[in-house]
């Protein structure tokens, strides 16, 4: 397989969602780190980022709620290369009407080789990576030939 090498900048566009169940994790995980988060361009769903913005006063680009396809569009800028970082709190306790689009952000995040936490843990580990701060070239699996497969030749 070859890649190409994707640059992110020292500040990283983190997209932020919480199922409900979760909000208050994310609030808490948020607020013990928002000096960190500050320094960086933050996007969230709808619901998670009105209690964000108001709880910790940090500018969020806030997107359509989940359920109504916020999830989606945050796959999609990731798949334009606009987000390069996502902290995703889901619940796994409890069917959701839009787990579909839970599943197809979590896959979409991984074709695109981008950091994702999905529960406090893990988000305490990837936002205290030096990394954090730093530029990295993240390589991403180069589609070309899976883009070109039903090209017809000349
Ligand atoms: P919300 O969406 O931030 O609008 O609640 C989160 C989700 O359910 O994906």
């Amino acid at each position: 397989m070859k890649y190409r090498e994707v640059l992110m900048t020292p500040q990283k566009r983190i997209a932020l969602i919480a199922h409900d169940n979760k909000k208050d994790e994310l609030l808490a995980w948020a607020r013990f780190n928002r000096g960190t988060l500050s320094q960086h361009k933050l996007y969230a769903t709808g619901t998670t980022g009105e209690i964000l913005e108001r709880e910790l006063h940090l500018p969020i680009v806030k997107l359509e709620s989940g359920p109504l396809g916020g999830d989606q569009q945050i796959g999609a800028k990731i798949a334009e290369g606009a987000i390069d970082f996502l902290i995703f709190f889901w619940d796994p306790l409890e069917p959701l009407p839009h787990d579909p689009d839970v599943k197809a952000l979590l896959r979409i995040a991984v074709v695109w080789n981008i950091p994702v936490a999905c529960n406090w843990a893990s988000a305490d580990f990837l936002i205290s990576s030096p990394l954090m701060h730093e530029e990295y070239r993240r390589l991403v699996p180069d589609y070309s030939a899976y883009r070109e497969r039903l090209k017809v030749k000349e």
